[in-house]
């Protein structure tokens, strides 16, 4: 692996990631909104992941302008950087499959929302954010860059830790014991035992 081919590798699973997400967001479209929090801090959140996983390592594909930062790059990085985006891939397919139609690009409750507890979210209770954090994770292992390679988990941290708590407060508005029953089995991304 070079450097050229792990950057060939993240840009793929980009790709991938958005053939993935298109139909959900088609679908989304067309599901009705019953109660959502949406806010200027929740747009700025999605804002920075995009900045931080897209933008900022496509700035530095095109122009080199991080070159600064470079380090020098070892394969060993990079190919544990590129399982760990097919688990990704993986996990960001699986998560979208058993969540459905009550999916989300920010934090709405459906007409009809049903609180997913099979597959995935049998064990966690946000595996489609444990898969960002695994590409964030991934890109820093393919970009012997610090810039580039730390933007990513700057912008999923900022995603995650800004959201989470909110999207958590909506659900048990929603859902009331249901989901206090669910949170007592249920780790955030990592499993309880
Ligand atoms: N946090 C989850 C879902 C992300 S999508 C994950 O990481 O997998 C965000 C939307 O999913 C939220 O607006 C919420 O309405 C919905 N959602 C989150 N958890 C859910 C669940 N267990 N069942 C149904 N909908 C859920």
């Amino acid at each position: 692996m070079t450097q050229t081919i792990a950057i060939v590798v993240w840009s793929l699973g980009m790709i991938l990631w958005w053939i993935i997400r298109i139909p959900h967001q088609r679908r989304a479209r067309k599901q009705a909104v019953k109660s959502h929090r949406k806010s200027m801090a929740e747009r700025a959140a999605l804002a920075a992941a995009a900045v931080g996983l897209v933008v900022v390592p496509l700035i530095h594909i095109f122009t080199g302008a991080f070159r600064f930062a470079d380090y020098p790059f070892q394969p060993l990085l990079a190919w544990t950087g590129a399982i760990l985006l097919v688990l990704f891939l993986w996990l960001f397919r699986e998560s979208h499959r058993h969540l459905g139609r009550n999916w989300s690009i920010t934090l709405e409750i459906r007409e009809e929302h049903k609180l997913v507890t099979e597959g995935l979210y049998r064990y966690v209770r946000h595996p489609m954010y444990a898969a960002f954090w695994l590409w964030a994770l991934a890109q820093s292992l393919l970009f012997a860059n610090w810039v580039a390679g730390i933007s990513g988990l700057i912008g999923v941290g900022i995603l995650y830790f800004s959201r989470v708590g909110k999207e958590e407060a909506m659900m048990r508005a929603n859902f009331g014991q249901e989901y206090d029953d669910y949170c007592r089995t249920t780790g955030r991304v990592i499993p309880k035992i």
